[in-house]
């Protein structure tokens, strides 16, 4: 079986000649899948065509399991079912200038980052491109707005289903599709540096994101246990090398947890770690602050808007751009992976 939406125009061309079809075949069904149309009722196609298009090929949508909408800011979470039952979560963000999603790419994660709502289960399996594509194409039908840009910041991590990531950023942005411009998606990593190298091989003007959290081994090392693979020194020597191949700015999230990150000292090392490594090379950084979300299974607690606002403006004095980002959807569980928690636990 082929699945239909996880395939490239190119590949869909070489299947419409191993089956004798004219080539602009493959341009019509593509564009019919970017749309979420089943190949039944692409009905710009002959029957015959449909048919073995059904017959051979999986489709696989999801479904809406649940969907919250934010009284405050019209933030909408969706729970999405996969076809094997598993369920993800993605986030639509409303904008001045238009619509975010934040999508998942695995069920679960396995990163194990300790204020984290994502890992608490570890990782189920990964997801395929077609499901990564479902999530915009699914939100879009039911916002009945356009998807402008993405970010990979949902369920799992990114550099961890690195493939099937890839190919999805390929299909997503295609023009004959979503046509979603490079330049509005973010791929967010925990910093597997290994792959933010072969990242910078594929050469896409996305803007990569690395969640730092902590400027030292010892703190980072305590909340994320991937930094014990990849140490601060590597995750920057692979920033720079990222910069350096690609001269796409980047940006490293900070989450404010109050008493452990957030101290005046901690913004001195953050600013000098900055400037001594990615910055030293002369890439322009940007600090994305955000005051943790509180899950209840982790404990942490976010630092206050003030103590954040203080922090923001320590790191612009010492020459680190940095912003607090706003909340968005704190009424309806927005932090990644609390839903699918919240939704298990009541299956179980
Ligand atoms: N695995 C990727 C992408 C998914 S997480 C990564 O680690 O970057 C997306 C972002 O949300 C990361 O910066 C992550 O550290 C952050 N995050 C996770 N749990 C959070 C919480 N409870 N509050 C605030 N940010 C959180």
């Amino acid at each position: 079986m082929y699945d239909l939406l996880s395939m490239t125009p190119s590949e869909l061309s070489e299947l419409m000649q191993a089956w004798g079809e004219p080539a602009f075949r493959a341009k019509q069904i593509f564009g019919h899948a970017m749309q979420g149309i089943p190949p039944a009722e692409m009905t710009t196609l002959p029957k015959a065509l449909r048919t073995r298009l059904a017959e051979e090929c999986l489709f696989p949508l999801p479904s809406i399991e649940q969907k919250l909408t934010s009284a405050v800011d019209g933030t909408v979470k969706y729970l999405f079912r996969l076809h094997d039952g598993e369920c993800i979560e993605s986030v639509l963000m409303k904008y001045r200038h238009g619509n975010t999603l934040c999508i998942s790419c695995q069920v679960g994660c396995r990163m194990g980052c300790r204020f984290c709502a994502s890992t608490i289960g570890g990782k189920v399996r990964d997801l395929l491109p077609s499901e990564m594509l479902g999530q915009v194409i699914l939100a879009a039908r039911d916002s009945g707005e356009r998807v402008g840009g993405i970010v990979m910041m949902g369920i799992g991590e990114p550099l961890d289903n690195f493939d099937n990531v890839v190919r999805f950023l390929h299909l997503v942005n295609h023009k004959d599709g979503v046509n979603i411009g490079y330049r509005h998606i973010s791929l967010s990593t925990c910093g597997l540096a290994d792959g933010i190298r072969r990242l910078a091989e594929v050469d896409l003007p996305i803007t990569l994101s690395i969640s730092l959290h902590a400027p030292t081994d010892e703190a980072r090392g305590e909340i994320m246990p991937v930094n014990r693979r990849y140490p601060i020194a590597e995750l920057m020597a692979a920033c720079t090398e990222y910069f350096a191949k690609t001269g796409r700015r980047i940006s490293f999230e900070y989450a404010l947890i109050a008493g452990k990150n957030d101290t005046p000292a901690e913004a001195e090392r953050l600013a000098a770690l900055l400037h001594s490594t990615v910055g030293a090379d002369g890439a322009p950084v940007h600090v994305n602050l955000i005051r943790v979300n509180a899950v209840k299974e982790t404990g942490f607690h976010g630092t206050s808007a003030r103590d954040a606002a203080a922090f923001a403006e320590r790191l612009s004095r010492l020459g680190i751009n940095a912003t607090v980002r706003r909340r968005l959807g704190s009424d309806v569980n927005a932090a990644c992976g609390q839903l699918r928690r919240a939704h298990a636990g009541k299956e179980a």
